[in-house]
């Protein structure tokens, strides 16, 4: 009886103790969101990142949801989102998953893709063919196989003149680099590197007509997550693809 009265004392200072702990600690709160924020779903998966990824997403302008691969696909997401951000890497969707992604971006839905996302789908030509317009190589492929380079710093310049790249100076930003990745010649380069391990485009807009499509090459690990200007370029690529950015 004793011992079950000094556990029963033990809980309750031990629930009192960890209930003051979290009441002093100081909470993460995110923005309030617009009641116009876009929807954005970010799929993610399949590759390790660290938790400030979502600070990109803290932005009164878009209400973000988290959701793995491929559990993210397994629904008509056309109602629930406006922009699917892909920061996953499957290696091949099954057909029902895909068919979901498909009518997706064929009801004109945005997508904004980010970094190693440009590895998966390799057995879905027409996800890299027309939709993202880009593939990692794993394979040599026309006698060229992609690499990538953990650690470095690269300056970052826009390219042309469009509304994800606009108020963006060119900017120095310590990252991972890809190169010889299959950019399909139907792309509009948005952004290119000066980094000799790197593919010089590293941000396009896809020649896919039915909706908004971007892949951004940039966003490795925090020191790209917490770049204020790589946070202005996803951003603005979310809210471009939406078609609130013109
Ligand atoms: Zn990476």
């Amino acid at each position: 009886m004793k011992k079950v009265i000094f556990a029963l004392a033990a809980t309750t200072i031990l629930a009192f103790l960890l209930g003051f702990t979290i009441a002093q600690t100081t909470v993460w709160k995110p923005q309030p969101k617009a009641a116009n924020a876009t929807r954005v779903l970010v799929v993610t998966g399949g590759h390790d990142h660290d938790a400030d990824f979502y600070s990109v997403f803290d932005d009164t302008a878009i209400d973000a949801n988290v959701n793995p691969h491929p559990l993210a696909f397994r629904g008509d997401m056309r109602k629930r989102y406006d922009v699917i951000v892909l920061y996953d890497m499957i290696a091949e969707l099954e057909p029902k998953k895909q068919e979901n992604l498909k009518a997706f971006v064929e009801s004109g839905k945005g997508i904004v893709a980010l970094h190693h996302a440009v590895c998966g789908n390799q057995n879905w030509p027409w996800w890299y063919n027309e939709v993202l317009g880009g593939r990692y190589l794993f394979e040599e492929f026309e006698g060229k196989k992609s690499s990538y380079i953990h650690d470095l710093e690269e300056t970052i310049t826009p390219v042309g003149n469009h509304p994800i790249t606009r108020g963006i100076k060119p900017f120095r930003i310590f990252d991972e680099t890809y190169k010889d990745v299959w950019i399909s010649p139907r792309v509009t380069p948005l952004l290119k590197s000066d980094h000799p391990t790197s593919n010089e485009t590293v941000g396009w807009i896809s020649p896919y007509d039915k909706s908004r499509v971007v892949y951004i090459q940039l966003g490795h690990d925090r020191n790209a997550n917490l770049n204020p200007n790589y946070q202005k370029l996803v951003r603005n690529a979310i809210q471009w693809s939406a078609g609130k950015l013109q």
